[in-house]
This record gives structure tokens, sequence and C-alpha cells, in this order.
């Protein structure tokens, strides 16, 4: 199979029979096989039972239905672990991603060898103030990632299969994928400049607090990536460092008071300091030597991505 389309909705119903149908034009127009990969993030709005028309009326659309409200990333997450396809294309439900750019994003990852090829909103039709913040954190993801995207949180994005295998989509981590798959040691990645139209029917279903999570998921993308295997490397340094100032400030306090018989040590904020780095040493020591220990127990399957299979020979396999 060609493509897989994954399509996260959450109470779009007047979109995605819309949307369905344009994505089958498309494919038909230019002869690729494909499925399209509808999750149904716990909508209220019977947009399932829209997914379950369409499924019948064609059989190239399948649908997966959450309980609950899970959110993008969980709805990605399942539509990656189904995708069959070759390439694996991502959009959003509400009409504002054109799958009249299939056919190109393809091309760019089957022909010329991009692990992801992420669209880029060039022409924007949202609110002023998203894509003022959306220009400051795509800044700070090109200076934490080292990756030159214009528009990471792009919902439209092509991927070869392999990439979405391998990663893991968990929190509010969509809006991190390129960073993520860079991390997992795919480098090549491509953008290209999408058509953007203005949402056409309901409205956003991310608030204000995405800014604020967006802040918090990078620190923490950042911050497992560098230091998620080896906690100590960084609370074992800190820790360590504290605690020796710490230290030295009590040898000096002690010092002063035998030799020089200065007293009222507990009226200098000298003291004080020299506590609380030393208390707050050992507790970083302390966080470092728990992470490691847990990490040591953890055996994740996602740990390491071989990425050449045909050399393999399974410990099943000796006689
Ligand atoms: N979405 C989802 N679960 C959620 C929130 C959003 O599956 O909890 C889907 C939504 O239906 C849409 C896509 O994610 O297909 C992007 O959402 P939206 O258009 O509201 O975001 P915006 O365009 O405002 O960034
Ligand atoms: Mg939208």
């Amino acid at each position: 199979m060609n493509i897989s389309v994954v399509i996260p909705l959450y109470n779009e119903v007047e979109s995605i029979g819309e949307l369905c149908q344009w994505i089958s034009r498309v494919m038909q127009q230019n002869k690729f096989t494909y499925e399209v990969l509808l999750i149904d993030d716990g909508s209220r709005d019977g947009s399932w039972d829209e997914v379950k028309r369409l499924s019948k009326e064609n059989e190239s659309i399948k649908g997966v239905r959450f309980q609950r409200n899970y959110g993008k990333s969980a709805a990605l997450s399942q539509g990656f672990l189904l995708a069959q396809g070759e390439v694996v294309i991502t959009m959003d439900a509400d009409l504002q991603d054109s799958p009249d750019e299939i056919p190109e994003l393809y091309k760019k990852v089957t022909n010329e060898g991009f692990d992801i090829v992420s669209g880029w909103k060039k022409k924007r039709h949202d609110p002023f103030i998203k894509r003022r913040t959306s220009k400051f954190f795509n800044w700070a993801t090109r200076r934490v990632s080292r990756i030159k995207l214009h528009d990471f949180n792009c919902g439209l994005k092509a991927y070869k299969n392999e990439v979405i295998k391998a990663i893991e989509v968990y929190g509010e981590m969509h809006r991190y994928m390129p960073v993520m798959a860079k991390w997992a040691g795919f480098t090549n990645i491509g953008e290209q400049v999408v058509k953007h139209y203005p949402r056409k029917y309901g409205k956003t279903k991310f608030g204000l607090e995405r800014f604020i999570n967006g802040f918090l998921d990078l620190l923490s993308i950042t911050f497992v990536s560098k230091f998620g295997k080896r906690p100590m490397h960084f609370f074992g340094l800190w820790g360590t460092l504290l605690f020796m100032i710490g230290f030295a400030i009590a040898g000096f306090l002690a010092y002063e008071k035998i030799f020089h018989e200065v007293y009222k040590m507990t009226e200098r904020p000298l003291f004080y300091l020299g506590l609380l780095a030393m208390m707050m040493g050992s507790q970083l020591f302390l966080a470092g030597f728990i992470g490691e220990l847990i990490s040591r127990n953890s055996a994740h399957k996602h740990d390491y991505i071989v990425a050449d299979k045909s050399g393999i020979i399974s410990i099943n396999d000796t006689p």
C-alpha cells in the first residue's frame, strides 16, 4: 500500500465527509493505493456515526474510536500503530489542511529520500495571537533541536513508515514530532510550503493552555532526550558541586570558630547558605541516583532502533 492517511478528530462531524471525499478524489487521480485511518478521539457530536457511514461506503476508510477524549497525540499514536502504508501522512480533520498536497509530499518521501516532510503554513489563517506565539515557539524549537523548520506544529506531515513505528507520541508531544524523529536518528527532514485554510466548521479544540503546555513539553523533551538515559550526569554533577560548596563553607566557618573564636554562627547568613547547599546537594544527588536505578530497571521498547534488520539472526533460530 502506498499511503496511510492518519486523521485525529474530535467533534468534527461536519468536516469529515467532505474531507474523505476530497482525499479519495486525490488518491484516485494519482492512482495511489491507500487507507484513511480516522481516529475518533472521544467525540460527542455524532462524528463516530459519520465515520461508520463513511467506512461502509468506502473500504479504504477505517475508523477507531476512543472511549473518551485522550488528546491529539494519543489519537496520532493509535493511527501510527495501525498504519500500513509505505508513506504515512497526518492531517487535521477540520479542512484546514489540503489533501491536494498529498502527491507532492509522497513524492518527496519516496523519490527524494526524506524521512519526514513537514508542511509549512506560510500563509496562515489563524488568529493573530496564535500566529505570534507560534513564531516564538518555532524559533525556540529551532534553537533547541537545531532542525531548520519554519512550522513544527503543522498538522500536515509525511513520514516514512519506519519513522512513525520508531517514535512514541505521548502527552502532547505531537508538537515535536520532527524533534523526536531526529533524536531517534531520522535526520533527513524536509519542508514543503502547504496551503492553509480558515476553519470551515466548528471551532478550535485547543485553548490558551496550549501555549503553556507547549512550552513545558519543549522543556521535558529536551531534558529527557539529553539526560533521560543518564540522570546521574545531570543531578549527580550539580548535587556533588553544591554539596562541595556547602562543605567548604561549613569548613571555613568551623575554622573561624576554632581558631579565631568567632561565635554566634547562627547569626551569619553564610552559615545558612552552607547548610542549604549541603542539603540541596545531597537531595539532587539522591534524585540522580534514584533516576539511575529507575532507568536501569525499565526495559523500554524504543531504547534502540535497529537501522537494518536484514543481518539479524534471532537467538531462537540457532539450533
Ligand atoms: N483533535 C483531537 N483531539 C483533541 C483535540 C484536537 O483529535 O483533543 C484534532 C482535531 O479534531 C483536529 C486536529 O486535532 O483534527 C487539530 O485541532 P484544531 O483544528 O482544533 O487545532 P488548531 O487548528 O486550532 O491548531
Ligand atoms: Mg485546525
